[in-house]
């Protein structure tokens, strides 16, 4: 596979993971001591230390390797952070270990089966780690003049000056590379490097020792027009791709762009076979090694008995990734049996899951909880406004309580306040019903609705 198809994929990444901003965009990690103790609130997560403790314990087994063929379990009452958790976890594992995340009822679709959607989310949740050797210009930028075209169109053109070694050279930019810089916000002073083939600049630093020595050697500096070459270096770099993403690229009825799309539709079983045989080959050559990562499924009592199948046999798999389930169900009917379960979930795949659990949150982790989320949103809420928010989520839920923070907020620029107040919060909790009323309203007029 080429090189610039492993960095197509690396790129592709990075837009899955700006997907999960939104709910649990305040959760930065464990937040966690080096002896694994949860702090009180840290990184977004507030209380709930036991739990944390645990995903940290099941962390450090997954870094270690010691952890092949079992799972994880967060067991717990809706809104008790399983899912929190769980992104604690992402967070903490850091962007080279995949983490692949899914609610099981995305894999009742028509587009494909069953095992195929849970084959790909697997797949999503194996990293192959490829070695590459890319020629790189490494240098301090002298000097950027980015042309500024009349205001509504973009800038195509520009020079940039970069001191290589003991050379200085004069390039001229393309429109590729002037978006590239932009976006990289590159300065006179920074230390960049340029990957030759793909473009792609990574800001290295700034120099400012040297940014000195520049601006001290006047605007007569004579600039030297270097041997190509001699400014490059080739650099060995690593990306971490899934094997999904492989599967895509290169299943021909696909294209990557599906990886853009997530239509990525069914995948043929000859293209995985070759893949699989390719990236054996890759770690046999030393140019790979595979990075087992974690898939979280949740809402598991979802599944089915044909999945729960699949999943025993999947985690027995030299690659399986750690699997990490939640459910807020207690004794239920596994679906597609007449047997009810722990969970919803078989015994057997109970017996290979370590379990831990959620309770639900005191008044003060609410508030905190409230707090940290008002700062995430932007929301400026007075601290009486806070108390009744707090109050209201603990007679409904957290989910609901965050729910309001948005509601009540857009009710207070209504009236061009700059802080949300009691009266904003009570409005948006007269708008909008929470499940209980909503429930004593159905019960009141059951009579007017359709059976
Ligand atoms: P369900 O069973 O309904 O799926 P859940 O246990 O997965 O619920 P979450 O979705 O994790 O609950 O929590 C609801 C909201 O509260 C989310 O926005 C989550 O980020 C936030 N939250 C929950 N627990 C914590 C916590 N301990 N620290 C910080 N934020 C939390």
């Amino acid at each position: 596979m080429a090189g610039s198809n492993v960095r197509v994929a690396a790129e592709i990444k990075d837009l899955t993971r700006i997907e999960r901003i939104g709910a649990h965009s305040h959760i930065r990690g464990l937040g966690l001591d080096d002896a694994l103790e949860a702090r009180k609130v840290s990184q977004g997560m507030v209380g709930q230390k036991e739990a944390r403790k645990a995903a940290g314990v099941i962390l450090t087994m997954i870094r270690e390797g010691r952890i092949a063929g079992r799972g994880v379990l967060l067991a717990g009452q809706p809104g008790t952070g399983k899912t929190a958790i769980a992104m604690g976890m992402a967070k903490a594992l850091g962007d080279a270990t995949p983490f692949a995340m899914m609610a099981a009822s995305e894999i009742f679709s028509l587009e494909m089966s069953k095992t195929e959607a849970l084959t790909q989310a697997f797949r999503k949740a194996i990293g192959v780690r490829i070695k590459e050797e890319t020629e790189v210009i490494e240098g301090e930028v002298v000097e950027i003049e980015i042309d500024r075209p009349a205001t509504g169109s973009v800038a195509k053109t520009g020079k940039l000056t970069m001191k290589t070694t003991e050379m200085e050279t004069i390039y001229d930019l393309g429109v590729k590379m002037v978006e590239a810089l932009q976006k990289e916000k590159v300065q006179a002073g920074d230390v960049i490097a340029i990957d030759k083939a793909s473009g792609k600049v990574t800001r290295l630093g700034r120099s400012f020792a040297r940014s000195r020595d520049y601006d001290a050697m006047g605007p007569t500096t004579k600039f030297v027009q270097c041997p190509e070459g001699e400014l490059q270096k080739r650099k060995e770099v690593v990306h971490v791709v899934t094997l999904h993403e492989i599967d895509v690229i290169n299943s021909r009825t696909q294209g990557f762009l599906a990886l853009f799309a997530g239509d990525t539709g069914e995948i043929r079983a000859e293209v995985r076979e070759q893949i699989d045989a390719k990236v054996a080959e890759w770690r046999e050559e030393g140019k790979a090694d595979i990075v087992p990562g974690v898939l979280f499924i949740d809402e598991v009592h979802m599944l089915d008995i044909e999945c729960f199948s699949f999943l025993n046999r999947a985690l027995e798999n030299e690659l399986a990734p750690i699997l990490v389930v939640a459910t807020n169900r207690g004794i239920t009917r596994i679906r597609g049996t007449a047997y009810r379960s722990p969970h919803g979930i078989p015994i057997d795949l109970l017996d290979r899951l370590l379990i831990i659990s959620t309770s639900p949150y005191e008044e003060p982790e609410l508030r905190t909880i409230l707090d940290i989320r008002c700062e995430e949103e932007d929301v400026e809420m007075a601290d009486d406004a806070k108390e009744l928010l707090t109050k209201i989520g603990a007679e409904t839920s957290l989910r609901y309580a965050i729910h309001l923070i948005t509601a009540a907020s857009l009710i207070a620029t209504r009236r061009k306040a700059a802080t949300v107040e009691v009266e904003d919060v009570s409005k948006a909790y007269q708008l909008f019903i929470d499940v209980r009323r909503s429930t004593q309203f159905l019960i009141e007029y059951q009579d007017q609705y359709m059976f």
